[in-house]
């Protein structure tokens, strides 16, 4: 515990500086960046928690690309080759993945007796038991 008593507790929050940091704008973007990046592993956690499975809800790829851009445009500012390539391309697969879960969102068939969204290609409603209409296969 002496690095806790050490600290210099004045310099920490005087002379612009906040919790020892120098606050100006990129600073703000790169901290957003790192706090939106790490909040979608808490959403996820929380997802898996509701659910008691491992559960990888959209929310998590929506913060995982808005930290992304964030945090790659912190290392375009400050010109760190190894910050940029972490993030140059980390944004594609969430992107990717983003689109699947929407595609696959979208194939779900709405129930016409009780109107509960069911997984696609279901012949019948897992909620009620309805015959499900078939979907049109050019679709
Ligand atoms: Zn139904």
């Amino acid at each position: 515990m002496d690095w806790l008593t050490n600290l210099n507790w004045q310099a920490g929050f005087s002379d612009g500086r906040f919790f020892w940091i120098e606050w100006h704008f990129w600073k703000v973007i790169g901290w957003t960046g790192n706090v939106v990046f790490f909040s979608r592993i808490i959403v996820q956690w929380i997802a898996t928690e509701k659910r008691k499975r491992v559960v990888v809800p959209s929310a998590f790829w929506w913060l995982s690309l808005a930290g992304t851009w964030l945090l790659l445009s912190y290392a375009l500012y400050r010109r760190d080759p190894v910050f940029i390539a972490a993030y140059a391309v980390a944004w594609i697969p969430y992107i990717r993945n983003l689109i699947i879960h929407r595609r696959h969102k979208q194939a779900h068939l709405a129930c016409p007796t009780c109107e509960v969204s069911c997984p696609p290609q279901s012949n019948f409603c897992f909620a009620c038991g309805a015959p499900l209409a078939p979907r049109d296969p050019a679709r």
